[in-house]
């Protein structure tokens, strides 16, 4: 009867199990094979790029010749987002880590023998096992309506019963067939339910890499396998039906999954195949005032990994702070080993934190600073005009109108023992560049920041015609510094400045050298944060300091 029901389920379907084990055939004995396996429904979030690297070191690692593909969950058709694909994977594209299968050829086409990698294109085979599971007497079809259904939910709810689909609660368990083929050939949609043989009494014992042995409720609710309104599967059956075809071994996935690892278990024993290995993965945590919670798509600008290209953080940094939050013992054996790249290291996933790690954007802003102290002055400045060429163009402009001086101005002391590392991200040239450009300059001029109190007009414009007739831009730094000093002490007329707060304190001078050097960073670059100023000077130029020195006199 159960073969009768499946037949006039599914007329069309004529492939068996069997046949799709010949199409698919099982990997390599002891090959491990693990997979990305993200909904086109948002941008890609930063806890799904986590989530990758987890997986791609677990089977890249070690020289193990392990497998990790991408496949698109796109099932909820609805909340599938237009051209979520290209972003999934272009966005992944960014960490430059390849997949060794996946929908990532030209026009998404399949790159590997276990495709499609598309689950949208994969109903057939969903229909197979689908088919199967009926004909075994594990899946029937259902129609409760939705009002049917709210009635029952309210029943359960008003009796203090568990609620869901299960037990004398499924109008369609124990329907005659001649009851289902009505039902069937009237037209009216349906779902196919799980027959579930789950025991309500009953605990059992799962493992989990992360977790170790647990103990959990037994699944004895009739999910749905099948949708009645696309006849696409849900994530239950999708998940036994493409991992088991697609040969994974190992389901590294969000936690969040971690209660429906009795029904998946129960799912893959209907098929008679051995359980495959889980790893349930908490979710990114952020402090939220002095609270933790879970980093929010919706709240958090930085859950969507483009959040990062446009602060302009480096793609190794991301990664490099992505390790550390993954792998407890990352940092201290970077810390021993600074030469290695993340690839030399050897992560477990059973060390992995069970609650979940903070997601510290200050630790972000640590890694991104060395790495980016770590960049030759070339490729620094090359990196800066590609993020500009993005997030900035008129900067950008600028930045390849001007390519000598900019280059000078982005390295100032970069490189060096002494170089104080400005740039935490590359969007910092925003804050750091442009007033060294002249338009710029004119343009900000009038909104500069105040001056200490005691450098007055008459102190600056003494001050200003005595440095410019002595000024030698030739001077290493600290000779540049030592003739600063000397000219500020020696400004007569009770305008002397002293060369340090010692001086000050004792001999009544009207300010220290500091007040002077924030006139001159002020007045030439129109911050109180510049850099190293004797470098500045240089890379500005005699003329240009001249200039904009002597805008202050009058
Ligand atoms: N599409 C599922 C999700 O985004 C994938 C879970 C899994 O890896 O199995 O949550």
């Amino acid at each position: 009867m159960s073969v009768e029901l499946a037949n006039l389920l599914f007329p069309n379907v004529e492939e068996t199990l069997e046949d799709l084990m010949k199409r698919y055939p099982r990997r390599p004995e002891g090959q491990m094979v693990t997979r990305f396996a993200p909904s086109p429904t948002w941008f890609l979030h930063i806890g799904g790029v986590s989530t990758w690297l987890i997986a791609e070191r677990f089977v890249h690692q070690d020289n193990a010749n392990g497998i990790v593909f991408l496949r698109i969950e796109d099932t909820d058709q609805e909340r599938s987002l237009e051209g979520g694909i290209d972003l999934i994977i272009q966005g992944l594209k960014n960490f430059h880590i390849q997949f060794d299968e996946g929908p990532l050829g030209e026009n998404n086409q399949d790159a590997g023998n276990y495709g499609p990698y598309i689950q949208s294109q994969r109903k057939n085979l969903y229909h197979v096992v689908a088919k199967h599971l009926v004909a075994q007497g594990d899946a029937y079809p259902c129609r409760m309506t939705s009002e049917e259904l709210e009635a029952t939910r309210k029943s359960q709810q008003d009796n203090k019963k568990i609620p869901g689909i299960y037990g004398s609660y499924s109008k369609w368990r124990d329907a005659s067939f001649d009851e289902q083929k009505k039902m069937v050939e009237s037209g009216t949609p349906f779902v196919i339910r799980l027959r579930s043989h789950g025991d309500m009494t009953k605990r059992v014992k799962v493992s989990d890499i992360i977790r170790w042995d647990i103990e959990m409720q037994d699944n004895f609710l009739d999910v749905v396998l099948i949708k009645a309104k696309d006849s696409l599967p849900t994530y239950h059956l999708a998940h036994l039906v493409d991992d088991y075809l697609m040969g994974t071994t190992h389901i590294i996935r969000s936690d969040e999954w971690l209660a429906s690892l009795p029904l998946h278990l129960q799912l893959f024993s209907l098929l008679g195949v051995k359980p495959l290995q889980y790893a349930h993965v908490s979710p990114l945590l952020k402090l939220d005032d002095g609270k933790k919670r879970k980093l929010s798509k919706r709240k958090d600008p930085e859950a969507n990994i483009e959040w990062f290209f446009e602060q302009g953080y480096p793609v190794d940094a991301i990664i490099e702070f992505l390790m550390n939050i993954i792998d407890p013992s990352f940092e201290e054996r970077q810390k021993n080993n600074p030469e290695k790249k993340y690839t030399d290291f050897v992560f477990q996933l059973s060390h992995m934190n069970e609650s979940g790690a903070l997601f510290d954007l200050v630790k972000l802003d640590f890694v991104s600073k060395e790495w980016i102290a770590k960049l030759d002055k070339k490729l620094f400045v090359e990196k800066c005009l590609e993020w500009a060429h993005k997030y900035s163009p008129e900067l950008h402009e600028k930045m390849v109108n001007n390519q000598e001086y900019t280059f000078k101005a982005l390295n100032i002391e970069r490189c060096t023992e002494l170089d104080p590392k400005r740039f935490t991200k590359f969007s910092d040239i925003v804050e750091q560049l442009p007033n060294f450009y002249d338009e710029v300059y004119e343009a900000n001029y009038e909104n500069k920041p105040e001056l200490p109190e005691n450098v007055t007009q008459e102190i600056i414009n003494k001050f200003v015609s005595v440095y410019l007739e002595k000024m030698d831009l030739h001077l290493e730094k600290d000779a540049w510094f030592e003739q600063f000093k000397e000219i500020a002490a020696n400004l007569g007329d009770g305008m002397n400045f002293a060369g340090n707060n010692k001086e000050f304190k004792e001999w009544g001078y009207v300010g220290k050298i500091g007040d002077l050097a924030m006139f001159l960073r002020i007045q030439l670059l129109l911050s109180k944060a510049t850099p190293d100023l004797s470098e500045t000077m240089k890379v500005m130029w005699a003329e240009r300091v001249k200039k904009r020195l002597q805008k202050a006199v009058k």
